[in-house]
């Protein structure tokens, strides 16, 4: 019998499943709330008005090379990226400069939030760790991402959310950091925090939840992976988003820093909507302090060389477009200031069309409908 033939039928991607059962689904009263994608009110995905500008930036300047390179672009991605995002996250963002002018980050473009997660899973399986704890629940292709691309079977769920109280279970999460580290254990454990809008729950800490929970995780010296897919989504505010990123970099509450890098995955799917594009970046934040022989540059340059090594084997090079646009936005001081405006108005209407279908949903249905429950939680 031929190999081929006897190859089975793969389980539906979780979410994806769901959106081909929408598909399919005759009732014409649907609504699809599975993949996160921002609609305008006649249900399309229109480009930003920043983005849209920064389009025609590209198309009139056809004639300038910087614009019109259809090349390749770096292993890593291209140096104004690196420059403008490295200055959004943490000079705009954090107002932490010295990081980049001190040669403590690590940055390379990546295919979005999951081309930036599965590298740093493939950089610290390598390196690092080999087991990381993620929040039960969390984005349902999380432990695909992981397991896929080093950490196999070694994830485990921290306890984050209490579906019976629709809250956050701080103490049990705080209990269960803990319980379950193993102070012989020779590697550190890495842990995955959502930085804004945690998906699928939407529940997050408060500031003073985050700094009980980042003093433990710091204690043990475990691993952070921040992942941020969704940086102005919470509050409408680009910058105000970034309070836990804010509140790690701390050098007053932690001189020493990350002993072995803190990571950064970040991703411009939603909030300039260039979900196709793939735009997005990991930056391994590094520990401060010149160990003798040891300065930060040349620990940048060897991590810098690991990374381009996995990227090479894995796609070669990121793609050009989408870097493009964030570029332009991100350089441009006007369209930089209509972005922040044009992340503002969706998440003003994204909280008016929840607070639309929230008054229009029949709750006592609902509750009973298994179904309907199951989806809400995964
Ligand atoms: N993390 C979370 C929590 C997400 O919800 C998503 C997208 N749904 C991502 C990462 C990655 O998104 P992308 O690869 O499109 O940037």
């Amino acid at each position: 019998s031929s190999l081929i033939k006897n190859i089975p039928l793969a389980p539906a991607d979780k979410i994806l499943g769901l959106t081909s059962e929408f598909n399919h689904d005759q009732n014409n009263k649907k609504v699809n709330l599975t993949v996160g994608i921002y609609k305008d009110a006649f249900g399309k995905v229109t480009p930003f008005p920043s983005v849209r500008q920064a389009q025609n930036l590209l198309n009139k300047n056809h004639s300038n090379s910087k614009y019109n390179n259809l090349s390749y672009l770096p292993i890593t991605g291209c140096k104004d990226f690196e420059t403008n995002v490295t200055n959004f996250l943490f000079n705009d963002s954090i107002n932490k400069p010295t990081l980049i002018e001190d040669n403590r980050i690590s940055f390379i473009q990546t295919l979005s939030g999951t081309g930036a997660i599965s590298i740093a899973s493939t950089f610290i399986t390598k390196f690092l760790s080999n087991e990381i704890i993620i929040p039960n629940y969390s984005w349902a292709n999380h432990s695909n991402i992981l397991q896929k691309n080093g950490f196999k079977n070694n994830i485990n769920h921290y306890p984050y959310y209490d579906p019976i109280t629709g809250k956050l279970s701080i103490n049990k999460w705080k209990q269960y950091l803990r319980s379950t580290h193993s102070s012989k254990s020779t590697m550190p454990r890495s842990i995955l925090l959502h930085a804004s809008c945690h998906n699928p729950t939407g529940v997050d800490p408060t500031l003073k939840q985050w700094e009980e929970i980042i003093d433990i995780i710091h204690e043990l010296k475990m691993i952070p992976i921040i992942d941020m897919a969704y940086q102005g989504l919470e509050t409408g505010n680009l910058f105000q988003d970034c309070q836990l990123l804010k509140l790690c970099l701390d050098e007053s509450r932690y001189p020493k820093g990350w002993k072995n890098g803190l990571f950064l995955c970040q991703s411009f799917a939603k909030n300039m909507g260039l979900y196709g594009e793939r735009v997005g970046s990991l930056s391994i934040v590094l520990p401060p302090g010149q160990e003798e022989g040891s300065p930060e540059s040349v620990m940048k340059d060897k991590i810098n060389s690991q990374l381009k090594r996995i990227v090479r084997g894995m796609y070669s090079s990121p793609p050009g477009y989408g870097s493009k646009i964030a570029n332009i936005i991100l350089s441009e001081p006007d369209l930089k200031l209509r972005w922040i405006k044009d992340v503002k108005f969706m998440v003003d209407r994204l909280n008016q069309v929840r607070l639309m279908l929230y008054e229009r949903l029949n709750w006592n249905d609902l509750i009973n409908n298994e179904l309907i429950m199951g989806c809400l939680f995964h």
